[in-house]
């Protein structure tokens, strides 16, 4: 963790500000979709590296990735039991000589002609001249022969590529790398998986009322939770966060912080300190001295945030409001990250993904503002359904874990009860 100084909580806004020669163009008030398209003009640079697939899991995949073989290498057997000529088993009760085994990994494998049968195991090569499948259970052996009393299946012989052919492409780039993709990285070969490198987010919360988790809350102070909530949704989204100590409501302290977390990292990431207030030293700070592209976004909760880079490094300023800070992670923060680095959205959402929920009650939207009220998703009778489950305040971050998802409203839309509406199903 980084560590900063924060003795000096004097405030004091304005007295050291240093006013940008150049006037930079930066939009107020912008769509949810144009604050992002802004955004990615300036995205996270996407960087490669190679690890072991053992330490694969929850990383991004840099590459297509063609399977080096086919799969299966070779016709097998998908039962236990006996490799034969179909035509030998058409009446029951045929009464084959037995002329040895097949196993998994074996490499000497018995021929099968006309009135034979091999013993034969999950998996393993099927003899020349077989060509079906007696389970195990419908035979039963006499000596040197086997009586055959249930069907010879062909279908119980697994083809020779029937899954994949060599070379074929079965995982794209931007795949989230999971239990089922990483078992067949390996199935294909793979040893070492190229991946996109976690870029390094710095974290800062600003506030002179923020005391951590843990420690002596004084008379007017509050145990800070922002920066652990987007260190975890960072997480989530396969960055390597970097939590800095809190800064007070100080604008030296602040301008230190940005350029040492400037330095380090990949992107910014505030919180508090972007609203209209007197202290709001984030914005004041962007504005002056920084390079700021958007501030104020029409959603609801999650209004002020703001965008723009410090030093060059990307840098999104969120509200300070708990609820709020999460949510333009949500909607914001977490599309850019994922456009930038090219993750598939369709193979493993990181953080939420879309859906339509049928509304179990009115639920109001917001005017002008794309509205992102948390809801609970449940499935009920084969449909998604909707409820709100406590009060709304975007202090409230007890709401964030009695809900799981959100509702995209849209401006001046309110939701009705029984109307299907889109909503952001968030995997917490
Ligand atoms: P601000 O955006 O700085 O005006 O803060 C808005 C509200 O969010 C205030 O009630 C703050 O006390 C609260 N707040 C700001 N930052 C944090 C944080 N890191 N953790 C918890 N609450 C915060
Ligand atoms: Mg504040």
């Amino acid at each position: 963790m980084i560590t900063n100084s924060v003795e000096n909580t004097s405030r004091g806004l304005g007295s050291t500000l240093q006013l940008h020669p150049l006037r930079w163009a930066m939009e107020v008030g912008v769509t949810l979709e144009r604050a992002i398209e802004i955004a990615l003009r300036n995205p996270l640079p996407r960087r490669t590296e190679t690890i072991e697939i053992d330490d694969a899991s929850g990383r991004t995949l840099a590459i297509d990735l063609a399977s080096k073989v086919d799969d299966p290498r070779f016709d097998n057997s998908a039962m236990d039991g006996w490799a034969v000529r179909q035509s030998d088993c058409e009446l029951s009760g045929s009464k084959l000589r037995i002329v040895g085994t097949s196993q998994a990994g074996s490499t000497k494998i018995p021929q099968v002609t006309a009135g034979e049968a091999c013993s034969i195991m999950t998996g393993a090569p099927i003899p020349e001249g077989a060509d079906a499948i007696v389970m195990v259970e419908d035979s039963q052996t006499q000596g040197n022969f086997v009586i055959i009393k249930g069907p010879a299946r062909p279908g119980f012989i697994r083809k020779k590529a029937e899954n994949l052919e060599e070379g074929q492409v079965a995982l794209k780039a931007g795949a989230s790398l999971g239990p089922a993709s990483i078992s067949l990285a390996a199935t294909m070969g793979y040893g070492q998986l190229e991946v996109v490198q976690r870029p390094r987010i710095a974290i800062i919360g600003v506030g002179d009322e923020l005391t951590p988790p843990g420690q002596k809350l004084s008379q007017s102070s509050i145990y800070e939770s922002n920066t652990f909530g987007l260190a975890s949704l960072a997480k989530k989204m396969g960055c390597l966060p970097s939590r800095y100590e809190i800064i007070p409501d100080n604008i030296d302290s602040l301008r230190d912080t940005l350029n040492e977390a400037a330095e380090n990292s990949d992107a910014i990431i505030t919180s508090g300190g972007v609203s209209m207030g007197k202290w709001d030293i984030v914005r004041a700070i962007m504005e002056e001295e920084g390079k700021l592209s958007f501030w104020r976004v029409l959603m609801r909760p999650g209004g002020p945030p703001l965008f723009g880079s410090w030093r060059k490094t990307p840098l999104f300023g969120l509200p300070g409001n708990p609820v709020s800070s999460h949510v333009v992670f949500h909607a914001l923060v977490s599309p850019w990250i994922s456009k930038s680095l090219g993750f598939d959205q369709w193979i493993g959402p990181r953080l939420s993904q879309k859906v339509s929920v049928r509304l179990e009650e009115d639920i109001a939207g917001a005017p002008q503002k794309l509205c992102l009220r948390r809801i609970k998703i449940k499935s009920e009778k084969g449909m998604l359904v909707a409820t709100t489950q406590t009060h709304q305040g975007s202090g409230n971050v007890h709401s964030l874990v009695a809900h799981n998802g959100l509702t995209l409203l849209p401006p001046d839309v309110d939701g009705k009860k029984g109307q299907v509406i889109d909503a952001l199903w968030i995997q917490n």
